[in-house]
């Protein structure tokens, strides 16, 4: 599988689950979690912030100056940061250099916590190696141990990893 932003946050939220969707083991569809991230989305096109899809890539805005990424809360900041890098990353290989936008919506909460993004060469060279550990880590056979973390609760593959 061609590493894609998805596979960039999952690495730094969990190895295994990197490991089992870029094997092609999709359980997303059965999680409220991802739901309510899709909600999110449907939420911002309605008020006329759509999607822009650049290959295997979906924008959630892109301006003349940022390239925004809306999340629906804060619990992993360094995958989702890391992710957007990645997009920033496509972005300038085709031309196009922009900052990156992390807004996290929280429910229950009326603030909107953001976290502003610059991929100098030394994020891209960090990203680069990110990337090629991915590479080595979807072709190994041996599937990486399950995390044992809270945060499985709430995982897609929280029923194949532990019933
Ligand atoms: S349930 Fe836990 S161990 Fe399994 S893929 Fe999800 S986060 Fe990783």
């Amino acid at each position: 599988m061609q590493i894609n932003g998805t596979l960039i946050n999952y690495y730094f939220h969990c190895r295994r689950q990197c490991y089992l969707f870029g094997n092609r083991l999709n359980m997303e569809d059965n999680s409220e979690e991802v739901k309510i991230g899709k909600a999110i989305h449907e939420e911002k096109a309605e008020k006329g912030n759509s999607e822009i899809a650049i290959e295997n890539i979906r924008l959630d805005k892109l301006t003349e100056e940022y390239l925004t990424e809306l999340k629906k809360s804060d619990a992993d900041v360094d995958a989702a940061k890391w992710q957007l890098l990645f997009y920033l990353k496509v972005l300038k290989s085709k031309g196009i250099i922009r900052k990156g936008k992390l807004e996290f919506a929280e429910k229950n909460k009326t603030g909107r916590k953001t976290v502003i993004l610059e991929l100098t060469d030394e994020v891209e060279n960090e990203l680069d190696r990110y990337i090629q550990e991915i590479e080595t880590l979807l072709s190994q056979e041996a599937i990486p141990p399950v995390l044992g973390s809270a945060q499985c609760k709430k995982c897609a593959y929280y029923e194949y990893c532990y019933i």
